[in-house]
């Protein structure tokens, strides 16, 4: 393991920051927790809530097999326990975005128990391996979203999320810089997309983090904690812990102390500020909810959830390395993202090939061209105007000899401002690398006459004019010669 050495200057030395993240991520499901109101993103207030989810007296939650499908995989896929048998608590404080004055939730006896997630520090260096423990997984429901710019005087409420199921993925206080609590946060929302339990969307609320935070002399026991609430982007998660943790030194630093409280995020002025003191689990009067009985997983379901989970990031990335003979940072860089490497996958199977001269061939292509390409279009991979089919037929042009990579780059420049066939273009526009002989020669000849004086300079001695006469027997041929032939009829022909 790989010890941090982010340290904060401060005037009586240096000091070490502890930081634990509370993950709230948005189950992905078509219904709630315990209604059958829709969960879609984005429609109009009030649309999507069920009797259940407005507090109706008398009604009553049935839990939705698919969110507790999806919070277990998502704790198989993070190495954890799993507990067969968990339970739903009320945890009760009154705000106008709850109407059921409570939050159903598992404070005792969570579905999922310790896990762990590997991250890497030095960017996609296997040899920076860390690894953060997680605590525990529960579920619960989302609240509404409370309205305040609607109405002059009065605030509103949209009760579409109210009810909506969320996993909060607990990690243990293992991070010890904004970079280790940056990557941890980016490697969970890769493995929830890649298992499909959360669609990741930060912009969209469907993950939130609370962030705990806490500074120390390094070797002394942990200070008191923060926890700044709701966090909406990594940027913004390290820019807490950067802020947080330098405020805390000052204060310990002046003879203050810290107190363990519930903080904000102004985004504006980039600081945190106090919001309330901490409550401890009495202050919510948590007790088990009489409405629902306990949740037992049994072992059909279990292996049901085991055997419908993808291959995951990090044996992903190992095996890219092992089989397709890429390197660390090719590997770590396709499987980054679930869309990339599924993309990568269907251009693999298009070129019917397998093993490391088409693995490097095309993970080459993939990061320099085709990333450069969407760079430049402002696109994902999963609106790319090139289809995978057609950049396997591209690689397969390159590796027959029809196309040079000077001309393969023409033709994927044609393929993304017409879409289409890489074949077709060769076969309308001429495109094809020639390496017939005779027309090649032909050519030579007319470059060496063109340049007596420099063929007599090369002959005597002068060798790096070898490439003046490449380009410009390239460039007489549009770019169409076969380099290798080329080069070797020049070498003939200069002597
Ligand atoms: P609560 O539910 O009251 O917020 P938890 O026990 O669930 O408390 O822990 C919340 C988070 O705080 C966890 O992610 C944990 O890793 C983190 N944490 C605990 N102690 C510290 C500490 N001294 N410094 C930083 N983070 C901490
Ligand atoms: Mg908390």
């Amino acid at each position: 393991m790989v010890v941090s050495d982010y340290r904060i200057q401060g005037a009586t030395g240096e000091w070490e920051v502890v930081i634990g993240l509370e993950v709230h991520a948005q189950v992905t499901s078509a219904a709630k927790l315990f209604s059958g109101a829709s969960t879609a993103f984005g429609a109009e207030p009030n649309t999507q809530v069920s009797l259940v989810d407005a507090a109706m007296p008398g009604m009553l939650p049935v839990p939705n097999r698919e969110c507790v499908r999806q919070a277990v995989r998502t704790g198989m896929a993070l190495e954890a326990k799993i507990n067969p048998w968990s339970r739903f608590d009320r945890k009760n404080y009154f705000y106008a975005d709850l109407p059921q004055g409570y939050q159903i939730s598992q404070l005792y006896h969570p579905i999922v128990g310790e896990g762990q997630i590997e991250i890497l520090l030095d960017d996609k260096d296997e040899g920076s391996a860390k690894t953060v423990g997680i605590e525990r997984i529960h579920i619960e429901q989302d609240a509404g979203k409370l309205m305040h710019d609607q109405h002059p005087s009065f605030s509103y409420v949209d009760l579409n999320r109210s009810g909506v199921a969320l996993m909060e993925i607990v990690s243990k206080p293992d991070m010890r810089s904004p970079e280790e609590a940056g990557a941890y946060v980016r490697k969970l929302r890769s493995i929830l997309r890649y298992v499909g339990s959360c669609d990741g969307n930060m912009e969209q609320g469907s993950m939130r983090a609370d962030v705990n935070v806490s500074v120390r002399k390094p070797g002394d026991a942990f200070g008191t904690r923060t926890e700044t609430k709701n966090v909406n982007s990594v940027r913004f998660i390290m820019a807490v812990i950067e802020h947080e943790a330098n405020r805390q030194v000052d204060v310990l630093e002046s003879g203050g102390e810290i107190v363990q409280e519930t903080r904000l995020w102004d985004p504006d002025r980039s600081e945190t500020r106090s919001l309330r003191s901490k409550e401890d689990a009495h202050d919510y009067r948590y007790f088990p909810d009489p409405d629902l009985l306990p949740l037992v997983l049994d072992d059909a379901f279990l292996t049901d959830c085991r055997d419908s989970l993808p291959e995951l990031p990090d044996a992903k990335r190992r095996r890219y390395e092992r089989e397709l003979g890429l390197s660390a940072y090719n590997a770590a860089v396709l499987t980054a993202e679930v869309e990339t490497a599924r993309w990568f996958e269907r251009l693999l199977a298009a070129t019917g090939k397998s093993g490391a001269e088409i693995g490097r061939a095309a993970s080459n292509w993939v990061i320099s061209d085709l990333f450069g390409a969407l760079n430049r279009l402002g696109r994902t991979i999963t609106d790319s105007p090139v289809s995978p089919e057609q950049g396997a037929e591209l690689l397969r042009l390159v590796a027959d000899g029809t196309l040079s990579g000077t001309l393969s780059k023409q033709v994927f420049e044609i393929m993304l401002e017409t879409g289409q066939d890489p074949a077709a273009i060769v076969e309308e526009r001429g495109l094809k690398q020639t390496s017939d002989t005779g027309a090649i020669e032909k050519v030579i000849a007319g470059v060496m006459a063109a340049n007596a004086d420099k063929v007599a300079e090369y002959r005597a001695g002068k060798d790096k004019l070898f490439g003046f006469f490449v380009g410009q027997t390239m460039k007489a041929m549009a770019g169409k010669g076969n380099p290798a032939v080329v080069n070797e009829l020049l070498r003939k022909a200069l002597g």
